[in-house]
């Protein structure tokens, strides 16, 4: 194979030492919120509350922070190629051999290296939701492949058979992520293993279950895996396990295609601390268990208060919860900036094309009882 071959990628002709690939010139830079010291200075605040990225409100595990501390002095070393010790313990955790498991810089990564690893740039395509999350549309362009996407229903329940009309012979990677971000709702198991058969033997379904264990018992596609042999589950550490900031996201795949993710993947993007930090909170049953309660008792109370102020509430099986103000009182664009000024930072859905939408992360208890009284005094509710 040539790169001048078929794929058209190979005909653009550059002019200057500082031309880009015509995907590359599309981009637009990422665009960051205002950030928590900002926000504090603009507003002469004392005390700012971010609730805007579903990071765990319960900060970084007591147990992670050890095993970093206690790692800081061999981070001159080289991690580990392949980092098979994470490995043995994401795959005894799931009762999987180790052979199926790949881990990533985030899912981001894993996200990336699948658009790269599973399609031809300008022959195969791929297919989502829309609304769906940021990194399937800007990696999918990254890698020069299409993304289809299918609308979500009108109240965010998933529309697989809209989704199969998008699919040809052509489509070799489809992404559900469940629970959804950003409306929180769950795809039901049953519904995921119809479509996973329903697919062309030649294509793959991603599962992005990075809220999953969020979720009701007995919801994700683990159980079902061994009858499932087109589908991939994602996991991450930066959600119910604290670590955001660390970067480490895992999937559990066809062992012939982790092999290939692990031989393209940048040999250590995984760091030295982050693994120690992700092995011990693996290991961390509490911390797990009260990340669980706090996201459910919270999310439970938040959907409560905001349906009693008359917003709409989308039922979340996840750490955050996508409401709407309700009609004639104020827009979401205005909730969100009136929020901001009183120091909470919430997410609007205006990036995912839904301008009457925020949504909210659940917080601690007494973030979240902050956040209700202020929507109650703007809402006049
Ligand atoms: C937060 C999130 C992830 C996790 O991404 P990381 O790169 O592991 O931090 C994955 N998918 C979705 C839909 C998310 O919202």
């Amino acid at each position: 194979m040539t790169e001048q071959m078929d794929t058209g990628q190979g005909k653009a002709s550059f002019t200057s030492c500082t031309d880009v690939r015509p995907e590359v010139a599309e981009f637009e830079a990422y665009e960051p919120g205002l950030s928590m010291e900002e926000i504090r200075l603009r507003y002469g605040l004392n005390r700012v509350i971010k609730l805007a990225s579903n990071e765990n409100s319960l900060g970084v595990p007591p147990s992670a922070r050890k095993a970093m501390l206690a790692a800081l002095d061999r981070s001159f070393r080289y991690p580990q190629a392949g980092n098979p010790r994470l490995v043995r313990a994401l795959a005894a955790r799931y009762h999987v051999g180790p052979e199926r498991i790949f881990v990533g810089n985030g899912s981001d990564e894993v996200i990336d290296l699948l658009f790269r690893v599973r399609a031809v740039p300008g022959v195969h395509n791929a297919v989502a939701f829309s609304p769906c999350f940021g990194l399937y549309v800007t990696q999918a362009k990254m890698a020069g492949v299409e993304l289809r996407r299918a609308p979500l229903k009108d109240d965010f329940d998933f529309d697989f058979a809209a989704m199969l009309k998008l699919v040809d012979e052509n489509t070799t990677l489809v992404f559900v992520t469940s629970p959804d971000n950003p409306s929180g709702r769950l795809a039901s198991p049953e519904l995921l293993e119809e479509l996973s058969g329903a697919l062309p033997s030649s294509c793959l379904l991603v599962v992005d279950e990075a809220y999953m264990e969020f979720a009701d018992e007995g919801q994700s596609l683990l159980s079902r895996l061994e009858r499932l042999p087109n589908v991939v589950l994602m996991r991450t550490f930066s959600k119910i396990y604290g670590l955001a900031g660390l970067r480490i996201g895992y999937a559990i795949l066809p062992a012939v295609l982790a092999d290939y993710l692990w031989r393209v993947r940048l040999p250590f993007s995984l760091n030295v601390l982050a693994e120690e930090a992700a092995l011990a909170a693996l290991a961390d049953d509490e911390f797990r268990r009260e990340s669980l309660r706090v996201a459910r008792e919270g999310r439970e109370l938040i959907s409560r208060e905001l349906r009693d102020m008359g917003c709409t509430v989308i039922p979340s099986q996840s750490n955050f919860v996508m409401f709407s103000p309700p009609a004639g009182t104020v827009s979401a664009k205005d909730l969100h900036t009136r929020l901001l000024e009183r120091g909470m930072i919430i997410r609007g859905l205006g990036a995912y094309r839904l301008p009457d939408w925020l949504r909210v992360t659940v917080g601690q208890e007494e973030e979240n009882l902050f956040f209700i009284s202020l929507c109650r005094e703007i809402l006049g509710a």
